[in-house]
């Protein structure tokens, strides 16, 4: 809950990233604390809401979540507009969701505010004996598009409230 005196920031959130990816399990597993394992694609809200309270300031996240239409590789510019911050999902043990996350970068750089707080997260970090992707590929793409980079598991809740920390705190620094 807010301070007294404390600055509150509602933040438009939004999520990219193939289907499969993980992105509504992160939002579930970062909203509600919860994970299934045959999460439905396409069904579920599309939006959520969540409070996170740093000393600097108190950040309210409207999120995003896709229904589905990434399945066709675009989503509408009224789902990127207005949006603070961007959070690009691939799945470690899928070099193809990694290349095609570069490409929903270069949409979000074409499309979205040229301000926005942008993350790219390799989600499911807990099938590591199958992964596709290292660390230091995704860290380094990242860093050349001005990215911060984060490793996580919506299975195991490694690093969420990490990642929507560091997106907090950004936002607080921006703001
Ligand atoms: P979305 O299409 O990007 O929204 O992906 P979903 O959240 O629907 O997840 C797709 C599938 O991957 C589901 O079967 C999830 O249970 C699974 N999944 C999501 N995150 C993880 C994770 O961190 N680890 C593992 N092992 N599976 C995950
Ligand atoms: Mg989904």
């Amino acid at each position: 809950m807010a301070r007294p005196g404390n600055r509150i920031i509602q933040a438009k959130l939004v999520l990219l990233g193939d289907m499969g990816t993980g992105k509504t399990s992160l939002v579930l597993r970062f909203v509600k604390g919860q994970f299934f394992d045959h999460q439905e694609p396409t069904i579920g809200a599309a939006f959520f809401t969540q409070i996170l309270s740093l000393a600097e300031a108190t950040v309210k996240f409207d999120i995003w979540d896709t229904a589905g239409q990434e399945r066709y590789h675009s989503l509408a510019p009224m789902y990127y507009r207005g949006a603070a911050a961007a959070v690009v999902v691939y799945d470690i043990s899928s070099i193809d969701t990694f290349v095609r996350a570069k490409r929903w970068v270069q949409e979000l750089q074409r499309q979205g505010n040229p301000n926005m707080i942008m993350a790219l997260v390799a989600n499911k970090l807990d099938l590591d004996s199958k992964r596709e992707v290292q660390n230091e590929e995704g860290e380094q793409f990242a860093q050349e598009n001005g990215m911060f980079f984060m490793e996580t598991s919506a299975k195991t809740a490694e690093n969420i409230n990490e990642l929507f920390y560091e997106i907090a705190k950004r936002l607080a620094r921006a703001y």
